[in-house]
């Protein structure tokens, strides 16, 4: 982006005439556009999650409630509460990457068990969504950051529950070839429009229509699994049709032929 400034030229005291300067203001403009998408953020996915923990700590402190009630409210102020540690840690993640201060650990990790690990958790409290796992790999063994890539997964698995708001099959395949290995998470949600495809990857960027209005999101999720998978030399892509569903991609270097870590930083934390 260019902006145009016009500079009056002196000799001495007198105008002899004007300069046009073009100044690139690409840089400026994005981290004005970052702020402000920032702000937006954070003042609706805050806002949300804090009215509805006051307004059902003040129902359940000033009335006497039957216990399935209570443990109806409790549970509603937990899953606000979990909404606003996971809005608080991607914005900390946001930090990181923008400073490029982010650290991976480099260990030795079985795949499988990560994935595991992962549907275990989401298995304790996802009642309307089937979660299923295929293991087709021969080798799972990659090198990286078990933490950072148990983020990935979890991630991309909690975004095919989020947007398949009605419930259904979702797929986790393992699978692999000489060289990598692939995680594909697959469901029968939403999908995402064609031309929404090249956004999807951008900060703070989110679908705007009116069956997702009601989900939050921050809209950094997958920026930040995009950066967390190249750090670890894999990619990461999706395949969607609109009111069918979509498959998340990622492809990881299998242990043998991967190389280092491209961040700085293959210490421990
Ligand atoms: P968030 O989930 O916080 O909105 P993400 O960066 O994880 O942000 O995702 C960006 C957008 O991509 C989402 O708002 C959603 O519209 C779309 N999206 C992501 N995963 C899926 C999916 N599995 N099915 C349909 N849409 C998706």
């Amino acid at each position: 982006i260019f902006k145009v400034y016009a500079e009056p030229v002196y000799h001495g005291y007198n105008k002899v005439g004007t300069i046009f300067v073009h100044r690139d203001i690409t840089k400026q403009h994005e981290v004005e556009q970052m702020k402000s998408e920032l702000v937006s953020t954070v003042s609706h996915e805050l806002r949300t999650p804090l009215s509805s923990i006051l307004g059902f700590t003040e129902l359940m402190l000033h009335r006497k409630l039957k216990p399935e009630k209570q443990e109806k409210y409790l549970k509603t102020i937990h899953k606000e509460a979990n909404r606003l540690t996971n809005l608080i840690n991607d914005f900390l993640d946001l930090q990181r990457m923008e400073s490029g201060g982010q650290m991976y650990t480099n260990e030795s990790l079985d795949i499988r068990d990560l994935i595991s690990e992962v549907l275990t958790r989401f298995e304790a409290y996802s009642e309307k969504h089937t979660l299923h796992f295929i293991n087709l790999a021969e080798k799972t063994i990659i090198q990286g950051d078990s933490e950072r890539i148990q983020q990935v997964i979890t991630n991309i698995i909690s975004n095919a529950i989020k947007f398949s708001p009605n419930g259904g099959d979702i797929t986790t395949t393992l699978a692999s070839n000489s060289t990598s290995l692939f995680v594909s998470v697959k469901d029968d949600g939403l999908g995402i429009p064609e031309n929404e495809m090249k956004n999807l990857f951008r900060k703070f960027y989110r679908i705007d229509n009116s069956d997702r209005k009601k989900i939050g999101g921050t809209g950094l999720g997958l920026p930040i699994c995009k950066e967390i998978v190249e750090a670890h030399n894999g990619t990461i892509s999706v395949e969607s049709k609109e009111n069918e569903g979509s498959t998340f991609i990622i492809e990881l270097p299998l242990n043998d032929c991967s190389q280092t870590l491209k961040a700085e930083g293959d210490s421990p934390k």
